[in-house]
């Protein structure tokens, strides 16, 4: 015990911001003590109860409220646990927590701790808590299934299964070192052992070429380029505009690149303007347009920008990445242009960035580029590097065992197996997880 486990804590859990009603969470030792302290008595447990808080040190009324209480083990945290429906009030709150935390022993809550705690607790997974975490910021349709299967334990499961299927082949090679006396028995354990891992190994790697849980979390990204002119600053503010859900975060504006999220279809795409890639004179725009095109570099599509109203020669300048796509957005399609020879390969569209003309179908083929991209990402895919750097690490051990099967002595490819299996359970959480539980639990927000 380092003292932290046995103190209590609380926290608003409820979003933040202005609402009807906000709930305080306590979770420790001292929480039905807590909810003795400020309602009066203990009510029967996991029902809702109405109650008139006071504040305990001067028996002033604070708030008519409903008061949860939940004896552990069997709460969220593990822990026993209290939840107070208050008013949402700013000065409710703050006089609710004020007089929890008088309250001796009672303090706020760090970021994630109720969930730590509740992993801590074997409550959930740390894929669980990842997943929970994710769905907590998820911005669109999408990224909210995938957290939800997470949190509920899928990667977990799927991951449970690979390490069961490493457990299993290592049983059968350690049969062999038992039974080495005996005559043939080493290579018939082997030989048994081999297919299953050799299944499990294309497993793993077909996971780990598998992008589209990243690709959900988040957001394919969509660079908006051509020469300057050409409308792509109009056509992104045009995009933006129509989108129904703009879900960007933080406008990551910067002096060159400008971006804004868009949910499609229930998918998260960032559209990225890359500013115009001939606009440099000085240094300063020079170091822009360096950083504009490992944007492009990076996307996983590029929209050429055409200004259609142009006479001089449409000219793709931009090298998308082998596996982006590029298509050919001609822009300007409400000024009269001369008959234009596309080039075969990009998909093209005529838009006008101003009359909102042809933007429905480039919406529409937008939505469809994301969707596919995505797939079916439900699915209990990798989404982290953490997660994916485990699993990557799992599959060159064992890809090191198959490989020396016949130089390596049956200890040596077991301790292989034991490798892998270490990794992959680091993904769930089951073994040497101390020092990730900060790193994971830091991305919380405070009250969860
Ligand atoms: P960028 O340099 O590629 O970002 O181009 P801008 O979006 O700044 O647009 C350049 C000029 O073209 C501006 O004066 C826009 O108003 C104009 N423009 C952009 N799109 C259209 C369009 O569809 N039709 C017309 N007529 N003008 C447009
Ligand atoms: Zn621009």
């Amino acid at each position: 015990m380092n003292g932290q486990e046995e103190s209590t804590i609380a926290a608003v859990s409820s979003g933040s911001g202005a609402a009807a009603v906000a709930v305080i969470r306590v979770s420790g030792p001292r929480a039905g003590e807590a909810v003795r302290a400020l309602a009066g008595r203990l009510p029967p447990p996991r029902r809702a109860s109405l109650a008139r808080l006071v504040d305990p040190r001067s028996g002033e009324g604070l708030d008519s409220a409903l008061v949860l209480w939940f004896p552990g083990p069997a709460s969220a945290t593990g822990e026993d646990m209290a939840e107070f429906q208050v008013h949402g009030g700013r000065a409710v709150v703050a006089a609710v927590l004020a007089a929890l935390f008088a309250l001796p022993g009672v303090r706020p809550a760090e970021r994630g701790e109720f969930s730590r705690r509740a992993f801590l607790n074997g409550r959930m997974s740390l894929a669980e808590a990842e997943g929970l975490a994710d769905l907590i910021a998820a911005e669109t349709a999408q990224q909210r299934r995938q957290a939800l299967a997470h949190a509920f334990g899928h990667l977990a499961d799927r991951v449970e299964g690979w390490r069961a299927a490493l457990v299993r082949g290592m049983a059968l090679i350690e049969a062999g070192i038992d039974f080495a006396e005996e005559d043939d028995v080493p290579a018939e354990a082997r030989a048994l052992a081999r297919p299953g891992l050799e299944a499990l190994l294309a497993e793993l790697d077909t996971a780990l070429a598998d992008r589209r849980g990243a690709m959900v979390r988040d957001g394919a990204t969509i660079a908006i380029a051509g020469r300057p002119n050409a409308g792509k600053s109009s056509l992104m503010n045009a995009l933006a505009a129509r989108d129904v859900a703009i879900v960007s975060d933080e406008p990551g504006t910067t002096r060159d690149v400008l971006e804004v999220a868009l949910d499609l279809d229930g998918h998260k795409a960032i559209l990225i303007d890359t500013a115009g890639l001939r606009e440099a004179a000085g240094a300063v725009e020079a170091e822009g347009i360096r950083r504009a095109r490992a944007r492009i570099e990076a996307a996983d599509l590029v929209l050429w920008v055409h200004d259609g109203s142009d006479s001089e020669a449409l000219a793709i300048e931009v090298t998308p990445p082998p596996e982006a796509g590029l298509w050919l957005v001609v822009n300007k399609s409400d000024l009269a242009g001369g008959p234009m020879t596309m080039p075969a390969a990009a998909r093209t569209f005529a838009v006008s960035a101003r009359t909102g003309d042809g933007l429905d179908g480039l919406t529409a083929a937008l939505a469809g580029f994301v969707t596919a991209r995505a797939g079916g990402a439900e699915h209990p895919a990798l989404i982290r590097e953490r997660q994916r750097g485990a699993v990557a690490e799992a599959a060159g051990h064992l890809r090191q065992g198959l490989a020396g099967w016949e130089m390596l002595s049956d200890e040596l490819i077991a301790e292989e197996l034991r490798l892998a299996a270490r990794a992959l359970g680091r993904v769930t959480g089951a073994i040497d997880v101390e020092d990730l539980l900060d790193v994971v639990f830091r991305e919380f927000c405070i009250g969860k």
